[in-house]
């Protein structure tokens, strides 16, 4: 079975699926959209190493391995169509909600789901509204929030290390076959913001125009690397 979507192509192969990176990269629910040559390469490698980085942690995502220069080995996932985001500090659509500083901390991690749906621009959902709308349970819902938490604070931990600050991020999760709640989609400067100091290393850049992203991503692929080798 495959399913192309907007940046990766997934071929199921019973409990284990093959996730190939696209060079397209898309913004406002996929009304600006453009490809670059090597895109697909950095963000695959950025996955394999964040995820290997999770999953040494006890946190379960769906990474087995990789097989450069894009490819993924993963566990095959039922996906839940959400987006769980974490956020550090103040930017993007939080501000846009509700006002405040571009880049102001909070005092501890915020956490929001969103349902993917492109045609309603992403709609945020309350926790307590995914069991009545039949996408995920009570429990469900709480493990994911307390796991993209718990992600997104050792990742922050990781990015620091490697010279960025995590701004926020974006989770996608799915259940394997034993029902297991897990972290699949791709972890990469295409799904959080990361800065250094003034500058950005993720998808605003292409989304604001601001520069070329790929020469960005890869200092940012540099930098994760040196401190996996270290
Ligand atoms: P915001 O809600 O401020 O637009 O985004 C919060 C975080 O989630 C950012 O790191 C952003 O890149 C990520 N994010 C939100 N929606 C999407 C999406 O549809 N696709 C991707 N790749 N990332 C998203």
């Amino acid at each position: 079975m495959l399913y192309e979507g907007k940046t990766k192509i997934v071929e199921i192969r019973g409990d284990e699926a093959i996730v190939r990176f696209k060079n397209d990269i898309t913004a406002g629910d996929g009304a600006k959209h453009d490809i670059f040559e090597g895109k697909g390469s950095i963000c695959a490698e950025l996955t394999a190493i964040t995820m290997g980085y999770l999953n040494r942690q006890s946190i379960p995502t769906h990474f087995l391995d990789f097989y450069p220069p894009n490819t993924l080995k993963v566990v095959a996932l039922r996906m839940f169509p959400l987006e769980v985001v974490v956020r550090f500090v103040k930017t993007g659509s939080f501000i846009r909600r509700y006002g405040g500083v571009e880049g102001e901390s909070f005092s501890r991690p915020v956490v929001e789901f969103f349902i993917k749906d492109d045609a309603r621009h992403d709609p945020m959902v309350c926790i307590n509204h995914l069991e009545t709308l039949g996408i995920a349970s009570k429990e469900q819902a709480r493990e994911m929030s307390d796991t993209a938490i718990r992600a997104a604070e050792l990742l922050r931990g990781f990015f620091q290390r490697a010279g960025f600050d995590l701004w926020d991020i974006k989770f996608e999760f799915g259940l394997d076959g034993n029902g297991n709640v897990i972290i699949g989609d791709e972890i990469s400067p295409d799904t959080c913001r990361l800065r250094r100091k003034e500058e950005i290393f993720d998808k605003d850049v292409y989304r604001h125009d601001i520069a070329d992203p790929i020469e960005r991503y890869k200092e940012v692929l540099e930098a994760c690397r040196s401190i996996v080798s270290q």
